[in-house]
């Protein structure tokens, strides 16, 4: 459920009227819902509420920063109780300027380098997930210099399908992703013999966007399987991170992804006589459908031959939201001001490439030039995935709570976008 809701015939954020926004802060934009943050990770901590560690502790929901790293989103987060799952130095830096305690900060990352790790360590981070056998030796080494001692927790591939797309699964043996299922027992033994690192615990991330539990039923039971075996070893486990992934509704009319619940409910279920922390790190979910993109429609052309269905051309482009062209993903894509009538058309955005699409031969609600449109779902793996692609500039985004809004990140200015290159020496 979302805070995006109809009033009088036109489309609010809240208590903010986003016709009104619009031309307050200019097209496009992206709009985020304080209110939405906070209830989808109140519904997501609630439905892990009834689970603790031996020593009591609630489950450690380290929200996946790359699916929105905007300072006013972890912010409003970190405020909330959640860490931060970071997957670069950039991201750390952001997390920790948005206010999450260090040990609230998980780092997972297929190829972090030796300054990341160095950042990592003098953060003082609760854990590092490690992807493979030479970055444990990287990390001791890198450890063991700065006189400290990682904690960290393994990353697996379990070998497992997703059932999600292949750009965005990531626990199959044919993925970069992780330590193969069947040299985890020796990477963690490696991990407990090496000087600066400390193995604590495991962690899988299949994938993201999931619409069936299957395939986390089927890690979870293998993780499962590996902490009872490595206990069998002698070797200690206090932690399991669970990663992300949950799917969240993007069509209307779709089957209902799990909820919120469901997961709980699973994971209760799972992870039972584990005797550990858990970890979690939701993404999508929690800022998925609290994120619209608004733009408005440049023109509409009919198409090229009789029965050929209209374009219509709107201010944003795929280097704004480039979920579309790079996946094929749906965004609902409505009027924000409807006539109740509707039209079939094909959206596209002014970049110079057929890809720049985001919806073809639709039914959407009937627009004109100068109309609004508000891009639903928007607020996970949009902002974070934009270019200046075309020279365009970065766009605006705001955040809203109940009446109040702020602009977030200010639009680009084309002068600074400029002002970043310099001519070289013989050409000036
Ligand atoms: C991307 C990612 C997540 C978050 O995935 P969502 O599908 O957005 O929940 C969590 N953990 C890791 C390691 C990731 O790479």
């Amino acid at each position: 459920m979302d805070h995006f809701t109809d009033r009088a015939g036109r489309l609010w954020a809240e208590d903010v009227d986003l016709t009104a926004l619009a031309a307050a802060v200019g097209t496009p934009f992206y709009c985020y819902s304080s209110a939405t943050l906070t209830r989808h990770f109140g519904v997501f901590r609630h439905a892990l509420s009834g689970i603790a560690s031996p020593d009591g502790e609630a489950p450690l929901i380290a929200y996946a920063v790359k699916a929105n790293p905007n300072l006013s989103v972890i912010a409003t987060l970190a405020r909330l109780g959640a860490g931060a799952d970071v997957v670069s130095g950039g991201e750390l830096a952001r997390a920790q300027a948005a206010g999450v305690p260090p040990e609230r900060i998980v780092f997972s990352g297929v190829g972090k380098t030796r300054d990341e790790m160095a950042a990592a360590l003098a953060a003082g981070i609760y854990q590092i997930n490690v992807e493979g056998e030479a970055e444990l030796f990287a990390l001791s080494e890198v450890a063991t210099a700065l006189g400290t001692t990682a904690p960290v927790a393994l990353r697996i591939n379990p070998g497992v399908d997703a059932k999600t797309h292949a750009k965005i699964s990531t626990g199959g043996f044919e993925n970069k992703f992780g330590i193969p299922l069947h040299r985890a027992a020796a990477a963690y033994a490696l991990a407990a013999s090496l000087p600066g690192v400390r193995p604590v615990g495991v962690t899988a991330h299949i994938g993201s966007q999931l619409t069936d539990l299957a395939p986390l039923e089927a890690t979870f039971a293998l993780l499962g399987t590996l902490v009872r075996s490595l206990r069998a070893g002698g070797l200690a486990v206090a932690r399991v991170d669970l990663g992300g992934g949950l799917g969240i509704p993007y069509r209307p009319g779709d089957p209902a992804p799990p909820t919120p619940a469901d997961y709980g409910a699973l994971v209760a279920r799972a992870t039972k006589g584990w005797d550990v922390r858990l970890l979690c790190e939701p993404g999508r979910l929690i800022v998925g459908n609290a994120g619209i993109l608004v733009s408005r429609v440049v023109t509409v052309k009919p198409g090229s031959h009789a029965g050929g269905r209209s374009f219509v051309v709107v201010d944003a482009a795929m280097n704004d939201l480039l979920r579309p062209s790079l996946y094929g993903a749906w965004h609902h894509i409505r009027a924000v001001a409807p006539s109740g009538d509707t039209m079939v058309a094909t959206v596209v955005g002014p970049v110079c490439e057929t890809g720049d699409t985001f919806a073809e031969d639709r039914t959407i609600d009937s627009v004109a030039t100068g109309d609004l449109v508000a891009f639903m779902s928007a607020g996970a793996y949009g902002a974070t995935m934009a270019s200046t692609y075309n020279s365009r500039p970065l766009v605006p985004e705001v955040l809203v709570d109940g009446a109040a809004w702020a602009v977030v990140r200010p639009r680009e200015e084309l002068a600074a976008q400029l002002a970043r290159e310099r001519f070289a020496p013989w050409l000036v």
